[in-house]
């Protein structure tokens, strides 16, 4: 498709270097792609982080400038090339995972497409949906059901993030968790914990800038620990009958996190890290191998997630209050305000 259209480029490697222009070049589509008209896209934690330049995290990729940033999206296919999967039209809803593995390596053969070894991503290394058209490779293309708005098609690419959060920490009935960090990743992960896992005892604690996040948290039934007013870890073993959470999850990508994690968790327990601190942790052994406590990392999603996601949000799955304000795309710096503010949770643009 020829012709202009609005877009937020990143200009260069500078603190809040982003700009609004209605000129931007419609991008041309390969064979094996398709143009999607984007009608909602997230600011993730990684844009707020690129717009303030933070070189730890643009480090991990590789930009080029002017880029393109926004990889949680939904929309409309506009245009198909002519080698893209046969069953997606034009008009089609659809959604897409962000990530460009390489359906070749061993991970990929496993459906641990986040961990492929050849994994360039949309939203960073490659143009993103900061836009009104985006071009995507067909098959990372997934259609959605009527039932899922376009805003919350927006959410499905950060509750993939909290789905494999959650399934490897492998949560049993009966047993408690803790979120630690209630950003909109660890709101997902309560949400996840307890309307798909059924798990009923969700702890979810917090700092001082974090009170109407916590809030929020306690809408979607958590019990909430403000961190600036009490000791977290006296605190939730108090709750927990003094043994611990079973389960604990690291939504905030702080170094401490983990001490604490450590310090708390049951006997036998599980700590799930998905915060990328900027700082080592220190954190003894010992007790990690005389209370057999276990430490997991997870990364994005594997291909799965994303049907589960549907699957849940189709069911009745209620997250709407992550998404919180809804702004037009040339509204983009309001958006990051909010966010600087604590009041947006994920702020969606619509181009
Ligand atoms: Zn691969």
């Amino acid at each position: 498709m020829e012709g202009k259209m609005n877009a937020v480029y990143m200009t260069k490697p500078e603190a809040g270097a982003w700009e609004y222009v209605e000129d931007a070049p419609i991008p041309q589509i390969k064979d094996d792609e398709v143009l999607m008209e984007i009608k909602a896209c997230g600011i993730c934690g990684t844009d707020h982080s690129l717009h303030g330049w933070n070189e730890a995290i643009a480090n991990s990729y590789n930009i080029q400038f002017p880029a393109i940033f926004g990889h949680e999206f939904s929309g409309v296919i506009a245009e198909v090339g002519p080698n893209a999967p046969a069953d997606l039209k034009v008009g089609m809803r659809v959604t897409a995972n962000p990530v460009l593995f390489d359906n070749t390596c061993a991970y990929c053969d496993k459906g641990q497409v986040n961990i492929c070894d050849n994994r360039p991503f949309y939203g960073t290394d490659l143009p993103g949906a900061f836009a009104k058209y985006m071009a995507i490779r067909g098959s990372n293309v997934i259609p959605m059901p009527d039932e899922v708005s376009f805003v919350q098609g927006a959410l499905l690419e950060p509750l993939c993030v909290a789905l494999n959060a959650v399934e490897r920490i492998h949560p049993e009935a009966g047993e408690t968790a803790l979120v630690m960090g209630p950003g909109p990743i660890g709101l997902l992960m309560v949400a996840v914990l307890r309307q798909a896992y059924g798990i009923k005892k969700v702890l979810c604690s917090g700092l001082a800038n974090d009170v109407k996040r916590l809030e929020v948290a306690e809408k979607l039934g958590a019990i909430t620990i403000n961190g600036s007013e009490c000791d977290v870890v006296e605190k939730v073993k108090e709750l927990t009958g003094g043994k611990g959470p079973e389960m604990i999850l690291d939504a905030a990508g702080h170094f401490t996190v983990v001490q604490q994690a450590v310090e708390m968790v049951a006997k036998g327990g599980r700590i799930g890290i998905t915060g990328l601190p900027a700082k080592p942790s220190t954190i003894p052994m010992t007790p990690i191998a005389m209370r057999q406590i276990s430490i997991i990392g997870s990364r994005a999603y594997e291909r799965k997630h994303w049907r589960q996601a549907l699957n849940l949000m189709a069911n009745g799955l209620d997250i709407s209050l992550v998404s919180n304000f809804v702004l037009p795309l040339s509204d983009w710096k309001k958006g990051m305000e909010l966010i600087d503010a604590g009041e947006g949770l994920r702020v969606i643009l619509e181009p």
